[in-house]
């Protein structure tokens, strides 16, 4: 069986001509899936019946199925939980901005990546997700919601560039006028620091924006908070960083979650300065959401803005991450976290 809605809009008709029918019906069948989010291929009345029934014996169509939404009553946040064909569950957020309706989707279900302070780590990693299972968070969201959704962060459960291939379709498939028509200077791709796929990234030369969890300035610190930093070593994610911004002229956006006692010293804010000295980049401070029993603390208030006015003296863009959904587990994977402890720790809401 073939999974029809990870398919491309030209392998789609490659596959369709395949079948015997004409390649036109592929731009009609990619608008039902990705533009018109069908659910079945019965919904397709402008495809023959025979054309129909082939595609029911040839392949399928993934829906993800909503198993849990909670709602901010703070923000308006969303916090959804998929169930996948297999039973593997996922979520997803959908945030609301005055630009527009922003989803932060998962890349995996679980994570092999084991940052220190991420929920998502817990458990490792269950598998890939599939390029229509990433598009599906962002189909099944938009219908729940009945708005478009403009804005794609790639900033969920899961190490994106871990899952290289699958994300690329995904990502060439939502972009597609035919189908959620989202622009790539929409989405974000944020990556925990695989050099060799920030380089392969960098090749493909998408107006998307990278945003590296950077997270600590001084390697040993860095270390201790993302096991990844022993294999692609500081220097070395920096060079493919700027490397990356000269082959794509996109500035890289660099996360820094602020966690009490251990990146939010004098000398990380000096650290930080000088590693991204003369770099046309954005950096964005995220007080740490506690999650798990890491004992990780947020800095008090004050204390991230005292960092943030620091940094600022040689730095002309720094953001301190507005916290949205904070009354429903709003870090990464807190809820899927809490789902499979529990199996029914979670709220139903409609
Ligand atoms: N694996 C990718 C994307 C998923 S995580 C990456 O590492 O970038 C998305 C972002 O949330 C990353 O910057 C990650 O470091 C951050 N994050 C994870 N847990 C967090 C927490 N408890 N508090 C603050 N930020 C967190």
């Amino acid at each position: 069986m073939v999974d029809i809605k990870s398919l491309t809009n030209t392998q789609l008709e490659r596959f369709v001509t395949e079948l015997g029918e004409k390649k036109f019906h592929a731009g009609q069948l990619f608008e039902w899936m990705h533009g018109k989010r069908a659910v079945s291929f019965q919904e397709m009345t402008n495809l023959s019946k025979k054309f129909r029934e082939q595609l029911e014996q040839q392949a399928y169509l993934t829906v993800l199925e909503q198993a849990a939404v909670q709602v901010s009553k703070q923000d308006g946040t969303r916090k959804y939980l998929f169930r996948l064909s297999d039973g593997n569950v996922i979520e997803s957020v959908c945030m609301k901005y005055q630009y527009g309706n922003s989803v932060c989707i998962s890349s995996q279900a679980g994570c092999r990546m084991g940052c220190t302070f991420c929920a998502s780590a817990d458990g490792g990693l269950a598998r890939n997700l599939t390029a229509a299972e990433m598009a599906e968070q962002v189909y099944r969201i938009g219908e729940d919601i009945g708005e478009r959704i403009s804005h794609i962060v790639v900033m969920g459960t899961g190490e994106p560039l871990d899952n290289y291939e699958n994300l690329l379709q995904f990502l060439r498939i939502i972009n597609d006028k035919k189908g959620a028509n989202i622009s790539h200077r929409n989405i974000t791709v944020s990556t925990c620091g695989l050099v060799p796929q920030i380089r392969r990234l960098a090749e493909e030369k998408l107006q998307i924006t990278l945003a590296l969890s950077l997270h600590a300035p001084i390697q040993e610190k860095r270390e201790a908070l993302m096991p990844v930093a022993k294999v692609w070593p500081l220097p070395e994610v920096m060079e493919a960083c700027r490397d990356y911004f000269e082959i794509t002229g996109r500035r890289i956006s660099f996360e820094y979650s602020l966690i009490h006692g251990k990146n939010d010293t004098k000398e990380d804010c000096r650290a930080l300065a000088e590693l991204v000295k003369g770099m046309n980049c954005h950096i964005n401070l995220i007080p740490v959401n506690p999650v798990k029993d890491t004992g990780y603390r947020q800095p008090d208030r004050s204390h991230v803005q005292n960092f943030k006015n620091m940094l600022e003296k040689s730095e002309r863009n720094v953001t301190i991450r507005r916290e949205m959904g904070r009354d429903i587990d709003g870090a990464c994977g807190q809820l899927r976290q809490r789902y499979m402890k529990t199996g029914n720790g979670v709220k139903h809401e409609s």
